[in-house]
């Protein structure tokens, strides 16, 4: 007998057999490593969306989470998790933007620690409810702007961002590991481009990925 609650299971839309489409378009656009393709198959998407958006958590779309913020398209989220398992070192992590929490569900399913910064009180919350409901251990959360980042808890294997700051934050570049340390997020103004800086002692060799579109990184926190 199948004991997942419904709630992590879900119906319709949300049946495996949406699930197991979605993977196979991810791997239509080139995605291949087996983990994370694994999480799309095992992380509820749908529990990090409103309900009535619930049907749509399957698809390959971005979706709105509120505070004019959205959960990335899950060919981002893997792209990004790909980018992540490809780092030379990616044991500790910290993350800007815990939004809706479903990348931080990711990451946490890869990764040993996962270190997450969001700005919007409500956002975090909600996230921290959710991952909750997922038991996840191996995750910290903490409201704060993330152009400062965590400075207790640096230095980081891996910092991945999911809203974009014009220019690569330099105390992010300092709370990277020196050998190796990689910095993932879009970067970019008017045009972003998903970039990933490496940082190997004074040297940054940086790599522009693809154009992608993400909210802005914005200052200061929005306490409720
Ligand atoms: N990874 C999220 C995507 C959320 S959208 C998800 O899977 O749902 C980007 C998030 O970054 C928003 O929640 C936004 O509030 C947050 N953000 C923007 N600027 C930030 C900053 N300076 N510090 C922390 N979080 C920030």
């Amino acid at each position: 007998m199948n004991r997942e609650p419904d709630m992590l299971r879900g119906i319709g839309m949300t049946s495996q057999r949406t699930r197991a489409r979605l993977i196979e378009r991810l791997v239509e656009q080139g995605i291949s490593n087996f983990r994370v393709l694994a999480c799309f198959e095992t992380i509820p998407r749908h529990l990090f969306v409103d309900e009535a958006l619930g049907h749509k958590a399957y698809e390959d779309v971005s979706l709105p989470i509120g505070y004019a913020q959205t959960l990335s398209q899950p060919y981002i989220v893997a792209r990004m998790s790909e980018l992540v398992l490809a780092a030379p070192h990616h044991e500790r992590v910290l993350e800007i933007g815990t939004g809706s929490g479903f990348q931080t569900s990711v990451l946490a399913s890869l990764v040993d620690e996962v270190y997450s910064v969001e700005r919007i009180q409500p956002l975090q919350e909600k996230a921290r409810q959710r991952l909750a409901i997922l038991n996840l251990k191996n995750v910290w959360l903490k409201l704060a702007d993330g152009f400062m980042g965590w400075p207790d808890e640096a230095p980081f294997d891996v910092i991945i961002g999911t809203a974009a700051p014009s220019v690569p934050p330099p105390e992010l570049l300092d709370q990277l590991i020196p050998d190796g340390g990689r910095l993932i997020m879009p970067i970019g103004e008017t045009e972003q481009f998903l970039t990933v800086i490496e940082k190997h002692g004074d040297e940054l060799i940086i790599e522009q990925i693809e154009p992608v579109l993400f909210v802005p990184m914005l200052t200061g926190i929005k306490a409720k």
